[in-house]
C-alpha cells in the first residue's frame, strides 16, 4: 500500500476523527522528525508515549530528541521476560541519563504460564506458529492492552529496515491510537550519525555484532556481509520476520 493510501485509510476508530483529515491533507509531508515530535507533544501532551525496545538505536534517538522538547517524556518498553541483561542494563542507564518516565509493560503471567506448560519454554524453535504464539503472548497482547490507554504513540520504524516495512506510513491509525513514525525516511547512517553527534546511549551488544537486539533466544550476532536482519529468527524465511507489533494482524510476523 502506498503511503498516501495507507494514510487515507485512517479510520473513524480514532478517538479524535479530525486527525484523519489532518493526515489526508498531507500535513506531515516534509516535516522533520523534531517537527513531528513537537506537533505530537503539543497535540497529545501526556496522552502519548514513545515505544522503545532498548534494542535498536532508533527509539533512543527519538527519546533524545523528545527530551529536548518535552519534560519527563513517557517511554514504554515491552519486557518479554526473555531479554538479555544488556538491555536491562541500558534501561537503567537511560533512566539515569534522561529524566524520562519509563513504563515497563509485562505479559499476563497466566497466559505465559499456560503457554510454556503446553508447549515448553523454548517453543519458538519448534515451528513458525509457536514462535508467533510466543510473540503474541509476550509482545502483541501486552502492547495492545497498554496502547488502549493512549491517544497516540511514537515508534522508531524505518522503511529501510526490512522488506516488511517498505510501505510504512509516517502516520497511521492503530486501533484507537495514532501511530507516528518520525524516522520512516531515515537511513541506517542517519541514525548512527545522530547517535555519535549527541552521544546517545545504545545497547552494548551492537558493538558485539548485533545490529538489533531482541529477545535473547531469538537474536544472534551477524557475520560480515550478512543482512542486518539475519540475526533475528535466523531459522525462518525473511518474509515471516515480524512479531506482530507492526503488522496489521495479531499474530503476524518485528521485532521491536
Ligand atoms: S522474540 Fe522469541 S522469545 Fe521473544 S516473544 Fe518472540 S518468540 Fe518469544
Amino acid at each position: 500500500m502506498s503511503e498516501t493510501a495507507a494514510e487515507t485509510a485512517i479510520s473513524a476508530t480514532l478517538r479524535d476523527p479530525s486527525l484523519a483529515g489532518l493526515v489526508d491533507s498531507g500535513h506531515f509531508d516534509g516535516m522533520s522528525p523534531a517537527e513531528i515530535l513537537t506537533w505530537t507533544v503539543e497535540k497529545f501532551g501526556d496522552r502519548f508515549a514513545l515505544q522503545c525496545s532498548f534494542g535498536n538505536p532508533e527509539g533512543l534517538v527519538l527519546l533524545d530528541m523528545l527530551s529536548r522538547i518535552q519534560p519527563r517524556p513517557r517511554v514504554f518498553v515491552l519486557d518479554t521476560g526473555r531479554m538479555p541483561q544488556a538491555t536491562y542494563d541500558l534501561i537503567d542507564r537511560v533512566r539515569d541519563r534522561y529524566d524520562a518516565r519509563i513504563e515497563v509493560v509485562f505479559p499476563e503471567a497466566r497466559a505465559v504460564q499456560e503457554m510454556v506448560e503446553e508447549h515448553g519454554v523454548n517453543l519458538f524453535y519448534e515451528s513458525l506458529e509457536k514462535r508467533k504464539l510466543c510473540c503474541r503472548i509476550r509482545k502483541v497482547e501486552p502492547s495492545r492492552r497498554y496502547l488502549a490507554g493512549l491517544d497516540a504513540y511514537v515508534t522508531g520504524l524505518r522503511r529501510e529496515q526490512n522488506v516488511t516495512r517498505e510501505d510504512t506510513p509516517r502516520v497511521s491509525a492503530d486501533g484507537t491510537a495514532l501511530k507516528i513514525n518520525p524516522l520512516v525516511d531515515w537511513t541506517h547512517d542517519d541514525v548512527w550519525a545522530y547517535v555519535r553527534q549527541h552521544d546517545v546511549p545504545v545497547n552494548r551488544l551492537h558493538s558485539e555484532g548485533y545490529p538489533t537486539v531482541g529477545c535473547e533466544p531469538c537474536t544472534r550476532a551477524i557475520r560480515a556481509g550478512e543482512d542486518p536482519r539475519a540475526g533475528r529468527w535466523w531459522w525462518e524465511d525473511e518474509a515471516t520476520k515480524e512479531c506482530g507489533l507492526h503488522v496489521g494482524e495479531e499474530e503476524g510476523g518485528s521485532g521491536i
